[in-house]
Order: structure tokens, then C-alpha cells, then sequence
């Protein structure tokens, strides 16, 4: 196989290529290099890795399965598409790989408590969730509207043991929310620990966040030898911040034959604040401690985003995505709202599944575009959560 990258990223500095990088305040560098410093160890640690595996087995339900979506497929173009189920997980979403993971070296650093940022709540729900399971004092911030719009999550969280936080600055959403974490950080550095829930955020966070995901394409590559005894053609995965996609496809990459697509929201069109379209309208900045496409406008400010789905409404994205795609190894398109919810009902119908918000934008760009993929091809989405929490948002359409 033809090796498509020769050096491992990011560099010591933090940078994929242009992107990434640390950029907080000096009270916070001592604790990222501390940080960075105690997953280097525990990753080649023994006893680390075998209670992380234990929990992935016997609490998360690794390995997920990897189901073939027969009926989806022949909507799409008629070749053999597999979903990998991480909406299976406990809690739902392919969220609790990184905040098991987090949460076990925050334990090993002895910092007893906690803190996350949440947009839809499956972040804060899953960090909660960790941090029950870990014995850990958890703090969630969450934007006013996201509160209000994911009521149920709320109450999960504050079920888990977890404070949930109100944040009622700027607009009231996720970009608040990361902003108020950073700044309690920054006040009890000492004895907590902040649990990024993406790839995102200063040096180390986008490559620890990858290397508790990878495990869902390390399985994937592992399910397919023995279902077709093949590499996939196409890997497909929604893009928020990007974990669940550098999830799937961080193994694929050396695999120069394995054409890997994100989608991003395309929410109701390409005016910036009605879509989260980062490479089709963004441009380099630096926001919370990482230099990638933002969304702002012609001042620099950051912009409002839109999408159907909470998880994909994120102004920024991940710096190894923005290096990917400047290197051309990854190929990024959007997927609208409308285009998002077609693809919600016809995996319910056709399949039994019903898939977040998120993942139906993956399945939207294969509805669209699945007719120039060869017959022949095999498929692999990233099925990164299950719908039950978009139930309610659905039923209030009335779509
Ligand atoms: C949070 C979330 C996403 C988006 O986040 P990424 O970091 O881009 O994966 C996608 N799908 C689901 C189900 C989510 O909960």
C-alpha cells in the first residue's frame, strides 16, 4: 500500500502542517504540558491500557458491530455500504471513547475534578457518565439555549451526579460554554482537569481526542478483512469538530486507496450564519487555543452557525482536518438540513435505525451522491450516534 504520510503528526509544537498549535493563556501552558506529559507515559503504560480496554468491553460495548445496510444501499447506488454502529455505545454516541479515555488519565494525574463544555449535551451526558463510573466531581458548562433545547440531557447529566452549569454570555450556545470551561480552568488549574469533547482546542487535545477515537477504524478495517477480506473503497463520516471522522479514518489514511469524505452542515444554505460549512466558508484563525477555519465574518469576528443537528453546529473545526484538507487527503462536502432529514427517515425506514441528526448528514451526501460511487465499491459510514435524542426536535417539526 502506498504510505501517503511519512512522519506522525501533530510536530512537538503541536501543529498538523498551518494548524493547530496552543494558544491559551501562560497559567494554562503548565498544565497542557502536564497533561501532554501524562498521556505520552500512560499510552505506553500496560496496566493504563488494560483497565481502558476492560472498560471498553465490558461498560462501552466494544467492539461496536459493523452492519451491512442492504435496503440504504440500493437508495444510494446499490453497493455494499456498512454502517459502523457506534450509536450502540453506552450513552449513545461514539462520545464515551474519548471521555472514558480523559477521564482515566485525569484519575492517574490525581486531579479530582472535572470540567466539560456540552452543545447538544452527549459530550457533558458522556463525560458525566465517565466520571460516575470513576468516582470524579463533574462540572458541565451549557449554554442557556442548548439548556433549554436539550432538556432531557440536562436532566441526564444532573441524574449522573454532574452540575450542569448555565452559560448565558454571547450567544448562549457551545462557543460560550467552551469559553466559560476555559476560564474555570484557567481558576482551579490545580485540581481539575478539562475533558475537550472533540478534536479541538490547544496542543495536545486534537491528538489525544484522536487516539481514544481511532479505535472505531481500527475496528472497522479489522470487521471488514473478515466480512469481504477487503479495504474499503469509501469511508464517509460527518464532521463537527471532527472526532468521530478522525475516528473512522486516522488508520485509513496510510491507505492511499481509501477515498475518505467528511460532511459538514449545510444547514439551510451557504450565507455565512445559516450553515457550518468551515471549508466552504471559513477562513485561518485562532479560536479556543487552536489555529484552524473559522467561520467569521469580514472583521474577524466569529460568526453564528446554523444546522439542524447540535453536534455539527461548531464554528471551527478540528487543525488536522484543515491540514487534511489543504493536503487533499480528505475530501470535504456539506449536506443541507433538508437533505439531513431525508436521510433520518429513510435509515429508519429501510433499516430499523433510527441515526442522530449528526450521522444523517453522512448518509445524506451518500443519497446525493452515491450514484457515481462504482457498484462494485465498498462502503463504510460512520454511524457516530443514535437518534433518540432528536426524536422530540423531529416530532415538533412534524417532519
Ligand atoms: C458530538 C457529535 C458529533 C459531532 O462531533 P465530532 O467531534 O465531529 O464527531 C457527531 N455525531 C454525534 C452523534 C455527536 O454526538
Amino acid at each position: 500500500m502506498t504510505q501517503t504520510r511519512t512522519r506522525p503528526l501533530p510536530d512537538r509544537h503541536g501543529y498538523f502542517g498551518d494548524f493547530g498549535g496552543r494558544y491559551v493563556p501562560e497559567t494554562l501552558m503548565a498544565a497542557l504540558d502536564e497533561f501532554e506529559a501524562s498521556y505520552k507515559n500512560l499510552k505506553k503504560d500496560r496496566s493504563f491500557r488494560a483497565e481502558l480496554d476492560e472498560i471498553l468491553t465490558e461498560y462501552v460495548g466494544r467492539p461496536t458491530p459493523l452492519t451491512e445496510a442492504k435496503r440504504f444501499a440500493e437508495m444510494c447506488g446499490g453497493f455494499r455500504l456498512f454502517l459502523k454502529r457506534e450509536d450502540l455505545n453506552h450513552t449513545g454516541a461514539h462520545k464515551i471513547n474519548n471521555a472514558i479515555g480523559q477521564a482515566l488519565i485525569a484519575k492517574r494525574m490525581g486531579k479530582e475534578r472535572i470540567i466539560a463544555e456540552t452543545g447538544a449535551g452527549q459530550h457533558g451526558v458522556a463525560t458525566a457518565t465517565a466520571c460516575a463510573l470513576l468516582g470524579l466531581k463533574c462540572v458541565v458548562y451549557m449554554g442557556e439555549v442548548d439548556m433549554a433545547r436539550q432538556e432531557l440531557n440536562v436532566f441526564r447529566m444532573r441524574l449522573l451526579g454532574a452540575e450542569v452549569v448555565q452559560v448565558s454570555s454571547g450567544s448562549r450556545t457551545l462557543k460560550d460554554a467552551i469559553n466559560e470551561a476555559i476560564r474555570d480552568w484557567v481558576t482551579n488549574v490545580r485540581t481539575t482537569h478539562y475533558i475537550l469533547g472533540s478534536v479541538l482546542g490547544p496542543h495536545p487535545y486534537p491528538m489525544v481526542v484522536r487516539d481514544f477515537q481511532s479505535v472505531i477504524g481500527r475496528e472497522a478495517l479489522g470487521q471488514l478483512r473478515k466480512k469481504v477480506n477487503m479495504l474499503p473503497n469509501v469511508a464517509v463520516a460527518c464532521v463537527g469538530g471532527g472526532s468521530n471522522a478522525i475516528g473512522l479514518f486516522y488508520e485509513m489514511l496510510k491507505h492511499a486507496s481509501i477515498r475518505l469524505v467528511g460532511v459538514e452542515a449545510g444547514g439551510r444554505g451557504p450565507k455565512l450564519g445559516d450553515h457550518a460549512a468551515r471549508f466552504s466558508g471559513g477562513a485561518l484563525g485562532v479560536l479556543h487555543g487552536t489555529r484552524s477555519m473559522i467561520l467569521q465574518d469580514e472583521f474577524g469576528q466569529i460568526a453564528e452557525t446554523h444546522s439542524i443537528s447540535a453536534g455539527l453546529d461548531y464554528p471551527s473545526i478540528g487543525p488536522e482536518h484543515a491540514y487534511l484538507q489543504q493536503i487533499g487527503r480528505i475530501e470535504y462536502h456539506d449536506c443541507s438540513d433538508d437533505l439531513a432529514l431525508e436521510a433520518f427517515h429513510k435509515l429508519s425506514e429501510c433499516e430499523g435505525i433510527i441515526p442522530a441528526l449528526e450521522s444523517a448528514h453522512a448518509l445524506g451526501w451518500l443519497l446525493r451522491n452515491g450514484n457515481a460511487i462504482a457498484r462494485d465499491s465498498v462502503v463504510v459510514v460512520n454511524l457516530s450516534g443514535r437518534g433518540d435524542k432528536d426524536v422530540p426536535q423531529i416530532a415538533a417539526m412534524g417532519a
